[in-house]
């Protein structure tokens, strides 16, 4: 993981060691005590994330973000227990806040944040990607997930940069061509942010010409003071610029003629009934990070997908009728391995129904027509991120810091994040920061010996199956039956051959993987099982409280089942089950959690959404339902229906106690009322 952070607290003992720890995980950290040494850093010097403390010694660390949340980046703020915050969504927002916390936080807690964050660790809102399926790398080169080198990135930056340049001419025609009364200030505006963020981002890149253009670019917009007219001289200036900016050779030079080389990033599938029209085909062409391939029907499109590392698909719903859109993405999801696939949707009409059309049909998207490469480059980059699985965490423990260092480099260039610590007394304690995958220990440690260790480990509960493997240079048979006596799970002779270490290491974490799955999940319909779905009910509840988004909750039982089972056989009830599941795992977004909540119930929990946008998702889905045909065990055919009810929070309950309760009232009220309905007040 690679990235730079500023880092502004007025503690400096403190400030030191979550920088240290950050470092620690390869991130660059610049460090700042006042607001106003933050706030010089942040015109120098673009950053990816900036984790400030509100109080500070000479401001608040709150307006200092609102400062600079021009620039493209994320914050994390830290506020005192105290602080109040009316509307946290709009305060964070302004921003550009993605981690609100309350104060004191330990040093290890605010590093865990921060890397969450940045997507270094478990995401906030999505749980640990542990759940979803192997997908290969569509850049075939390393195989695992190495984080794209400085040259990549600068490659993709300078790509796209064309785009953003294009954005700011396409603001400076368009004031040009406004009416006599319009005044042009939002064009102004917008010109002044674009500039702004590729002056920041092109410095740091490698791109200091195109910078300097930028920066005079942003000074020139920041003259044009409310009501800017359409034929003020600026805009004249302001286009000469644009185009020097743009005839700069390193914007050109460096774009490689391949655009199939190993830099692209991100491959979406976009589906597209009629035929493209042309401009259309050429805004796509700009987003060079992305390659998007193109389908015009749903076997195409079906075809494609399954040869295909697929990172997202977008589905037009110009050019058809009825539900075939939604259908597809449904279909596609349902692919080998394409579960969590990335689903936009993209019409001329984007009208509330369409909209919640599509978010019934799991799109996290909608882009409206025509398509607008910086918004399509952005879905994009979302998706891509979304679909990286998260590098395994290994802990080494061995005194040697020579073979340690050793270690740590091998098994960082296989793609996993190594942390290595000398002294086996402060294993517990890393564990619980670190949460490792699997732990390499060494056997003779001074004072303490490796076996001592994992037998300690073995005893705290969370790390009973924490995958362990000893070092050793003992070849004895009673050496190595102590290794499994204590509680190891295998050993490597050292010395160390790589070829052998990756193997076992490989299968160690790949067993822990599944493991973690199944005992998550439903084995008759894949989805989550009632354990899993409540671990992630409290996260969610915990982040709806914390930003003050709603959260519905959904209980849904089939109606009549005893005398499906009864009328048709037990198989054709377990039929009815799965495709139940199958239709909740392709119909929804990665963020609402759906699992099978026991024998024919199952739940649903929608995270920012009223009961009212619920119901109207959740009466698709039952629609979508009931037109399936099922089997009986002597080919004689039904259908089938639900009831659900659904609960808000916080207008229904503050827990899930009472979510439930309230949901489960409805269901029975929509039983009574002849079922086959939803119920959400
Ligand atoms: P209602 O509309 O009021 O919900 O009626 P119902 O018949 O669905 O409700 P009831 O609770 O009486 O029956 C539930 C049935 O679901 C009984 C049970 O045998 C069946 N069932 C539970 N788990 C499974 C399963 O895994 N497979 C099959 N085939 N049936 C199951
Ligand atoms: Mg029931
Ligand atoms: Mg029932």
């Amino acid at each position: 993981m690679t990235g730079t952070i500023l880092l502004v607290d007025g503690t400096a003992p403190y400030r030191r060691v979550v920088a240290t720890r950050l470092q620690e995980h390869g991130f660059e950290v610049v460090e700042a005590e006042t607001a106003a040494a933050a706030a010089a850093s942040l015109r120098s010097c673009a950053f990816d994330l900036v984790v400030v403390d509100n109080l500070l010694e000479d401001g608040d660390g709150s307006s200092l973000l609102l400062q600079f949340a021009s620039e493209s980046r994320k914050s994390i703020l830290v506020v005192e227990p105290s602080f109040a915050i009316s509307a946290p969504d709009v305060f964070c927002a302004e921003r550009k806040i993605a981690r609100l916390c309350r104060g004191p936080m330990p040093p290890s807690a605010l590093v865990d944040v921060a890397l969450e964050v940045l997507g270094a660790g478990p995401p906030a809102v999505l749980p640990a990607r542990c759940v979803s399926s192997a997908l290969p790398e569509p850049a075939a080169r390393s195989g695992s997930s190495v984080p794209p080198s400085i040259g990549e990135i600068r490659r993709a930056y300078g790509r796209n940069l064309p785009v953003e340049l294009a954005a700011i001419r396409a603001a400076v025609e368009s004031a040009r061509n406004a009416g006599m009364e319009e005044d042009c200030d939002d064009r102004a505006r917008d010109v002044e942010r674009r500039s702004h963020t590729i002056y920041g981002t092109a410095g740091t890149v490698g791109f200091p010409r195109t910078a300097e253009y930028a920066r005079q670019i942003n000074a020139l917009a920041k003259t044009l003071h409310s009501p800017v007219r359409f034929d003020a001289p600026e805009w004249a200036r302001l286009l000469a610029l644009i185009t020097s900016a743009e005839s700069v050779s390193e914007t050109t030079t460096l774009t490689p003629s391949d655009p199939l080389d190993g830099t692209s990033l991100a491959y979406i599938l976009f589906v597209n009934f009629s035929p493209m029209a042309p401009e259309e085909t050429r805004e796509l062409a700009r987003v060079s990070f992305v390659r998007t391939i193109v389908a015009s029907s749903r076997d195409e499109a079906l075809l494609k997908a399954s040869g295909t590392a697929l990172h997202g698909v977008v589905i037009s719903l110009d050019g058809t009728d009825g539900d075939a859109p939604f259908e597809l993405a449904a279909e596609l999801r349902g692919l080998e391995g394409q579960g969590d696939l990335g689903v936009a949707f993209m019409s001329q009409d984007s009208s509330v129904k369409n909209r919640v059309a599509a978010a019934s049909a799991g799109a996290t998207k909608f882009l409206r027509r025509p398509v607008d490469a910086t918004e399509y480059g952005e879905m994009a980059r979302s998706f891509y991120l979304a679909r990286q699985r998260r590098a395994p965490r290994v802990l080494i423990v061995d005194d040697d810091n020579l073979f340690r260092a050793h270690m740590t480099a091998m098994l960082t260039a296989e793609g996993m994040e190594v942390t290595g610590i000398e002294r086996p007394d402060e294993v517990l304690e890393r564990l619980d920061s670190l949460r490792p995958d699997l732990m390499l220990l060494d056997v003779q440690m001074p004072d303490i010996s490796g076996w001592d260790v994992c037998r300690m480990v073995r005893q705290v509960p969370r790390w009973q199956h924490l995958p362990i493997l000893f070092l050793t240079a003992a070849s004895t048979p009673e050496a190595r039956i102590a290794c499994f006596a204590s509680g190891g799970d295998d050993y490597i002779q050292k010395p160390c051959i790589k070829e052998e270490l990756t193997a076992r290491i490989g299968l160690r974490l790949e067993r822990i993987r599944l493991f973690n799955e199944r005992a998550d999940r439903d084995l008759l319909t894949s989805l989550f099982n009632r354990r899993a779905f409540l671990d992630q009910f409290q996260l969610r509840m915990a982040d709806s409280r914390r930003y003050a988004r709603p959260l519905s909750l959904c209980i849904l039982d089939l109606d009549h089942f005893k005398f499906i089972n009864d009328t048709f056989g037990h198989l054709a009830g377990d039929r009815v089950l799965t495709a139940m599941g199958r239709l909740l795992a392709t119909r929804f977004r990665e963020v609402d959690i759906r699992c099978r909540w026991g024998g024919e119930e199952f739940a649903v929990a929608f995270y920012g959404e009223e009961a009212s946008t619920a119901k109207m998702i959740m009466g698709r889905v039952l629609s979508c339902f009931r037109e399936l045909t099922f089997k009986g065990d002597r080919g004689n055919e039904f259908h089938v229906t639900f009831s659900a009810g659904i609960a808000c929070h916080p207008a229904d309950g503050q827990d899930f106690e009472n979510l439930y309760r309230a949901a489960d009232r409805r269901l029975y009220k929509a039983k009574d009322l002849g079922r086959n309905q939803i119920i959400s007040t």
